[in-house]
């Protein structure tokens, strides 16, 4: 029978000192371990050359580093936005999205293989649930992400007018899968990714997006860490929002707003409404003026309103019926909302041509290589 290794990714850097002390390797050599993988983005132990030689070559042959494998990397404007399809242990795939700005670099990750919500508007909700991706394979996305950085700032910062950011910025748990269904692993990735002492991503460019799993929202607004919140909205009334997203038979729009509501009371943090727009079913001005009432109810006159509309041009997927909105409903959408008062803005997009939303690529993976069960 194959033994399982350790995966140093998986690990913290207190049990990553536990794994070198049953090594009868002092303690600070997880300290230089973890340097090495969090702040030197190294994924080879070879190249740990603070380490000796023996302790490397061990590490080669009784632990691993990581588990994702890089099955496809597609690029696009000009070359700043990277999409990886990363292959899994157990055959499923992930994807992971790279947007690479002068001033910012943003990398959106996933946190479970496919998802169990079955969004109408999504691949991935097509997919159903595969698994729960591990801490490691959810940090691992981060560090790809981050060695992608620097590799671009590297290649190609002298040539452009105003250089790329060389190094991740921000952290959006916005790929696949819904994060607070996988709560207690994608909360142990986002304190590594956090922890000073290695990846050092501040709280608050961090930001989790969910379905409207009530129970994770509660949950979130009790932890110490700052990280921002968005929550996917995508309609302004029950009967509509259950069409387009199960979850809301489960957790409908007044429990979901009472919780967004009490998480602000208890944070003081602005939350962001994801919207996507779909041409003919949730973006008439009547339905931007029924989300307006839905979202000022919740907002006492005198209260600044700890919101923020973000309105998602969507990204066609074969075989749904849907359209994508028109660019001037999707405006005449924005305006309602801002002559509201309510602060309000249009998603950029990026990566088009490469099937940027999440679930797309392996869409297009799967039908390219009908073997690979995803
Ligand atoms: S939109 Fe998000 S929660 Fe809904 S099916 Fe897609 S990945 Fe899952």
């Amino acid at each position: 029978m194959t033994k399982t290794l350790p995966v140093l990714s998986n690990a913290t850097l207190s049990e990553l000192t536990e794994l070198m002390h049953s090594w009868d390797q002092p303690a600070f050599r997880a300290r230089q371990i973890y340097r090495q993988l969090y702040v030197n983005l190294v994924d080879d132990p070879d190249a740990m050359t603070d380490l000796p030689l023996a302790l490397r070559q061990r590490l080669a042959t009784e632990a691993r580093i990581d588990s994702l494998r890089l099955e496809r990397l597609q690029t696009a404007d000009d070359g700043m936005t990277r999409k990886a399809l990363f292959a899994l242990p157990g055959n499923a795939v992930v994807e992971t999205v790279l947007m690479i700005y002068p001033d910012r670099a943003t990398v959106c990750i996933s946190t479970q293989a496919g998802c169990a919500m079955g969004c109408v508007f999504c691949a991935t909700g097509k997919l159903g649930l595969l698994r729960n991706l591990s801490s490691g394979e959810i940090v691992e996305q981060a560090l790809w992400a981050a060695r992608e950085v620097r590799k671009v700032a590297a290649e190609q910062g002298g040539g452009r007018e105003a250089a790329p950011a060389h190094q991740i910025t921000n952290v959006v748990f916005m790929g696949m899968g819904e994060p607070f269904a996988n709560y207690d692993r994608w909360w142990a990735a986002v304190e590594r990714l956090h922890d000073p002492q290695g990846f050092n991503l501040g709280a608050r460019h961090m930001t989790v997006s969910t379905v409207g799993l009530v129970p994770g929202i509660r949950r979130l607004a009790q932890e110490q860490l700052p990280i921002n919140l968005a929550v996917s909205l995508h309609a302004p009334d029950d009967a509509l929002r259950s069409a387009l997203m199960p979850v809301n038979r489960r957790y409908p729009l007044a429990e979901l707003l009472a919780a967004t509501r009490d998480y602000i009371a208890r944070t003081r943090r602005r939350v962001s409404f994801e919207y996507v727009l779909l041409q003919g079913r949730n973006d008439s001005p009547e339905q931007a003026q029924q989300l307006a009432a839905l979202l000022r109810q919740d907002a006492p006159a005198r209260q600044p309103l700890l919101y923020h509309v973000n309105l998602i041009p969507w990204n066609p997927i074969p075989g749904t019926p849907l359209g994508r909105s028109e660019r001037k409903r999707v405006l005449a959408f924005q305006q309602v909302l801002q002559d509201q008062h309510i602060p309000c803005t249009v998603r950029v997009e990026r990566g088009v041509e490469i099937a940027a939303a999440c679930g797309q690529l392996i869409g297009s993976h799967q039908r390219e290589h009908a073997h690979v069960r995803v």
